[in-house]
């Protein structure tokens, strides 16, 4: 047995094997197409094929282990044919206009977490089945099976970093955990991690070769420790572990369905943070009120060219419809810093954090600006969708943005095209935005204050360095100050304010954000009944006064 320390970044215990990712592997690609009509014969063609195997080794297995054992060969013929499965995959073809690989691959991903999460240990059994049906279709399709998670279980990611645009790739069903030698905790894929709810570790010292790949490990991510090739006992005490947070997680499971208000009768929205339209059956599974961020530029980093309104208009309307009229907040793109995107042609910058990103983008090239936000405002016609700015620093951009805004309502009109009237919102996440928030606040809906970026732009800490890891503060009192200041000026101007960066969902100050007066939490799905869990045994008037709660 080996032992590696790391830094964790989610808890959780992982058992599986290792699969070493080495730059350049693709699983299976996102393609945009011309011919939806030429993609939807060929998975016609592929589904005919797949069930064409079926039928064949249910023959042969009717004779070789009879009947009864023969059967699930049958039912996976049957799977092929759901109606709600063939919907899925279609819809996306036709509606994403993208490859039929791509639309099974994302079909099944999105069916297997919908299983693999249900009450009845039949349907979550059928996770594995789904997966198989649509890995035999894409074999099917020529694709053979996807590289990076080479076998059929799922498995350990070691990697040395992985940035947003290899994450996007991945298929998400088969990871049982993120182990990098670098990143930092405010990474994206510790931001990943703790949207999927699985141990991660980050900084870990351990070799990236042939020698551990397809080995069996053990992640503990409560104490940031990776074991490969556990002894027994280790093992056997790793399972045990795992047994009991999985039952801890059955319990929180009863809180689905209670309002998020305290003791003393104090309500706060509690939303989710997504970055794919995959993640919302993790929101939907974990009761969230709403998403309080799309990070949309995962729709850009996804793409292989800027992605036109219609596919934007298409994704926002699936977001927004699933969440059946919850609030559905949609952050413009922030690309920039560490979320690249080649064809956006970003020119070398010394200083990428404090560079051209986010909204700055927007305002140098508001052809691209004009693109999403059409898109957004005739999303909003179909349910309730918000829009939210980031990198803000003052009410001139604000002002710019409004202008932009009305050119483009200006040109729906004429258009006859119908759009909703979405609220529109500020992110704070720079110290300018906290100190002009009295301002900002007469111009905006809502606050959303990123303490990721607040953070690192208030105590000079870029949170991409790992070595500096153990200086980013989100605790420092001038972070929390800021909230404090920021949610009352929001008060005072009648607006609310709510908390989108990773502290939101930091449980050991939850009942200090109630007492605040914080109106707004959206944190990582898996971490929405954890936080419930605090609101409902937390009396904030009590806590205020330092009485036990
Ligand atoms: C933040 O900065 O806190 C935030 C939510 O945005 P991102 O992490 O995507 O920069
Ligand atoms: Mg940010």
């Amino acid at each position: 047995m080996q032992v590696y320390q790391g830094k964790s970044v989610f808890g959780g215990v992982a058992i599986g094997k290792i699969s070493v990712y080495r730059k350049g592997e693709q699983q299976v690609k996102r393609v945009r197409v011309e011919d939806t009509t030429g993609e939807l014969t060929r998975y016609q063609e592929a589904k005919q094929e797949a069930i064409r195997q079926l039928g064949d080794l249910y023959k042969k297995a009717v004779k070789e282990v009879g009947e009864a054992n023969a059967a699930i060969f049958e039912i996976h013929q049957m799977m092929l044919e759901d109606e709600g499965y063939n919907e899925s995959v279609t819809n996306i073809i036709k509606t994403q206009s993208v490859n039929a690989e791509y639309a099974v691959a994302a079909t099944s991903d999105n069916y297997s977490q919908m299983f693999a999460a249900m009450d009845d240990e039949y349907m979550r059994e059928r996770a594995a089945d789904v997966k198989d049906v649509s890995e035999r279709i894409l074999s099917a399709l020529g694709g053979g099976t996807r590289s990076v998670v080479n076998t059929e279980e799922p498995v350990i990611i070691l990697a040395d970093d992985l940035a947003p645009s290899e994450t996007v790739q991945l298929d998400k069903s088969r990871v049982l955990s993120f182990v990098t030698v670098h990143g930092s905790v405010n990474s994206h894929t510790a931001i990943l991690a703790r949207t999927m709810s699985i141990p991660a570790l980050i900084g870990t010292e351990i070799p990236l070769d042939d020698t551990i790949d397809g080995r069996i490990a053990v992640v503990d991510g409560n104490r940031g420790l990776i074991y490969v090739e556990p002894d027994e006992k280790t093992l056997e005490e790793m399972k045990e572990v795992q047994k009991r947070e999985k039952e801890k997680a059955e319990l929180l499971q009863e809180l689905k369905g209670r309002e998020n208000v305290t003791l003393d009768g104090k309500k706060i929205m509690l939303y989710a943070n997504i970055g794919n339209i995959k993640d919302l059956a993790m929101v939907v599974q974990n009761d969230g009120g709403g998403i309080g961020l799309f990070r949309s530029e995962f729709i850009y980093l996804e793409s292989k060219d800027y992605p036109t309104e219609e596919e934007q208009f298409k994704i926002y309307k699936t977001v927004a419809e699933t969440m059946a009229g919850k609030r559905v907040i949609i952050r413009t793109l922030d690309i920039g810093a560490d979320k690249q995107c080649d064809y956006f042609h970003m020119e070398h910058e010394e200083n990428p954090a404090l560079g051209l990103r986010a909204i700055r983008i927007c305002l140098t090239q508001p052809e691209i600006f004009k693109t999403q936000l059409r898109a957004l405002f005739r999303a909003s016609a179909y349910g309730n969708i918000s829009i939210m700015y980031p990198m803000i620093t003052g009410v001139e951009e604000v002002r710019r943005i409004k202008k932009i805004v009305e050119e483009v309502k200006a040109e729906l009109v004429a258009q006859n095209l119908e759009f909703g009237n979405p609220d529109q919102g500020i992110m704070i996440e720079t110290p300018a935005a906290v100190m002009m928030s009295d301002v900002l606040a007469e111009e905006a809906d809502f606050f959303s204050i990123g303490t990721n970026d607040l953070t690192q732009y208030t105590l000079a800490i870029d949170r991409q360095n790992l070595k500096l890891d153990s200086f980013y503060d989100a605790h420092h009192p001038a972070v929390l100050r800021m909230i404090q200041m920021v949610v009352d000026n929001a008060h005072k101007a009648g607006i609310w304010a709510g908390i989108c960066g990773e502290l939101g969902a930091d449980t050991t100050l939850t009942k200090e954000f109630l007492a605040m007066g914080v109106d707004e939490l959206s944190v990582s799905p898996g971490s929405i009944l954890p936080i419930r869990k605090i609101i409902l045994e937390t009396d904030v008037d009590a806590y205020k006064e330092g009485k036990p709660c």
